[in-house]
C-alpha cells in the first residue's frame, strides 16, 4: 500500500526563479523588494495595517511581548492546549502566563473562562485559533476594552480565515487584536520553510515595531531616507527574514487561493466521508461566527486508549497520523511552577485528539482510503 505521510511540503514551481531573482539583484540581507511585496500583498488582501516578515511566528509572537512592554510580575492569560511560543515568548519577558481552559467542544480557550483569570497585574491576552478556526473575538475584545488589556493573536495557523462580529461585520484572524503573529513553518498553509510575520494592526505600536524589528535602531527610517543616519534607540533582535526567504514565500503567496481552496477541499472530503460516524469520532465543530481554512482535520476519540489503537491501526496501513500539543501546565517544564486549577478540556484534547495526514498533494483516494480504515474500527 502506498504511504501516506502526514504532511508534505507544497511547492509551487516559482519559488527558486524568485530566489534565483533576489540573488541576482545583488541585495539578499533583508526588507528588500521580496520582503516588500510579501508585507504590502497581505496589508491589502487582508486589512492589516502594517505587516513585518520575521523569521518565524515565535519571532513574531517575541516582538509582541516586547512591544506590549511585557515585564517581570505581569500575568499574561493563554490557553494550555497550544504550542510552546505562544507561552514561551512572554516566558522570556519574565511574565507569569496564566492558563485558561478549552471550549468542551473546540480547542479554543473559552472565552466565558477568561473574566475569571483577570487580576490587577494582567497585561493581556493571547487568542490562539487553533486550526484556524477563530476564537470568540467579541468576548474577548469587550474584555480587554473594559480592563485596559491588549490583545495578541497567535494566527500560527490562521491564514486566510475569518471572524464575523455580532455586528455583521466578517473580518480576517489577524486583523482583530492589538498585533497578530503569523507562521509560514513548512507545517503551515502557506510556507518558506521557517518564516512567520507580525501584523500590527494599533497605530501606537507602528513606530517602535520596525525599530525592535532592525536590532533596536532606526534604520527601517533610515533607509527610507527620512533620516540621514541610523543609531541605536531601543532594544530589538535580528528579526527580520532574509530576501531569499522572502522570494520562496513570494511565490507561495502568489498561489494563495488554489492552495487554500485545495486544503478546503480536502477537508471537506474528510468530513462528508466520516460524518456519519461523528458521535465516536467527534469531528471538528465550526461556531458560527468562524470560518474553515483547511489547515488541519481533527477527531477527537473518546479517550486516549481509543487514540493509540486507531494511530497503531493506520500506521499497520502505511498511513501517518499524529497528535500534539501536552497541555502546557501538566509540560516537564511549567508543571513545577503551575499551581492553578485542573484544565481538563485542554487535558481532554490533549490526550484524544488526533491529526490526519492534511496537504496540498493528498489524493481524494487517499482520503478515501484513510477514511474507511477509520470507520473499520467503529463498525
Ligand atoms: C506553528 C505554531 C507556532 C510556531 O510557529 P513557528 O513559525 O514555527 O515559530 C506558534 N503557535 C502556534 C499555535 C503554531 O501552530
Amino acid at each position: 500500500m502506498k504511504h501516506i505521510g502526514f504532511n508534505k511540503p507544497f511547492f509551487t514551481g516559482k519559488e527558486t526563479q524568485y530566489i534565483y531573482e533576489a540573488v541576482q539583484s545583488g541585495k539578499i540581507s533583508g526588507n528588500g523588494m521580496f520582503t516588500q511585496r510579501c508585507q504590502i500583498f497581505f496589508e491589502n488582501r487582508y486589512g492589516f495595517k502594517k505587516c513585518l516578515l520575521t523569521t518565524s511566528c515565535t519571532d513574531a509572537l517575541e516582538m509582541s511581548a516586547m512591544l506590549a512592554g511585557i515585564r517581570p510580575g505581569d500575568e499574561v492569560i493563554i490557553p494550555s492546549f497550544t504550542f510552546v511560543s505562544t507561552a514561551l515568548a512572554f516566558v522570556r519577558q519574565g511574565a507569569s502566563v496564566i492558563f485558561a481552559d478549552s471550549y468542551t467542544d473546540n480547542p479554543n480557550i473559552d472565552a466565558g473562562a477568561i473574566e475569571f483569570l483577570i487580576t490587577n497585574r494582567t497585561k493581556a491576552i493571547v487568542a490562539v485559533h487553533y486550526a484556524g478556526v477563530a476564537c470568540d473575538m467579541d468576548v474577548i475584545m469587550k474584555l480587554a476594552d473594559q480592563y485596559g488589556l491588549l490583545v495578541i493573536e497567535d494566527a500560527a495557523q490562521a491564514i486566510d480565515s475569518f471572524y464575523t462580529g455580532a455586528n455583521g461585520v466578517t473580518r480576517a484572524l489577524g486583523s482583530i487584536g492589538h498585533l497578530a503573529a503569523f507562521s509560514f513553518h513548512e507545517t503551515k498553509n502557506i510556507i518558506s520553510g521557517e518564516g512567520g510575520m507580525l501584523a500590527i494592526n494599533d497605530d501606537r505600536f507602528l513606530e517602535r515595531a520596525e525599530i525592535i524589528w532592525e536590532k533596536g535602531t532606526n534604520r527601517s527610517q533610515f533607509f527610507r531616507g527620512e533620516i540621514n543616519k541610523y543609531s541605536w534607540i531601543d532594544i530589538g533582535s535580528s528579526f527580520l527574514p532574509s530576501e531569499i526567504t522572502a522570494a520562496f514565500l513570494y511565490a507561495q503567496i502568489e498561489n494563495l487561493d488554489f492552495i487554500q481552496d485545495r486544503r478546503k477541499h480536502l477537508w471537506n472530503r474528510y468530513y462528508e466521508n466520516l460524518i456519519r460516524y461523528s458521535e465516536n469520532l467527534n469531528l471538528p465543530i465550526l461556531p458560527d461566527y468562524a470560518t474553515n481554512n483547511g489547515h488541519i482535520f481533527y477527531l477527537v476519540l473518546n479517550d486516549s486508549e481509543s487514540r493509540t489503537k486507531l494511530i497503531n491501526k493506520l500506521r499497520d496501513d502505511n498511513v501517518d497520523a499524529v497528535f500534539h500539543y501536552i497541555s502546557l501546565h501538566s509540560s516537564t517544564y511549567y508543571a513545577p511552577r503551575y499551581f492553578g486549577g485542573p484544565l481538563l478540556n485542554s487535558d481532554k484534547f490533549s490526550n484524544c485528539l488526533l491529526r490526519l495526514p492534511m496537504y496540498f498533494e493528498l489524493e481524494d483516494d487517499d482520503i478515501k482510503r484513510v477514511c474507511s480504515i477509520i470507520i473499520s474500527t467503529h463498525e
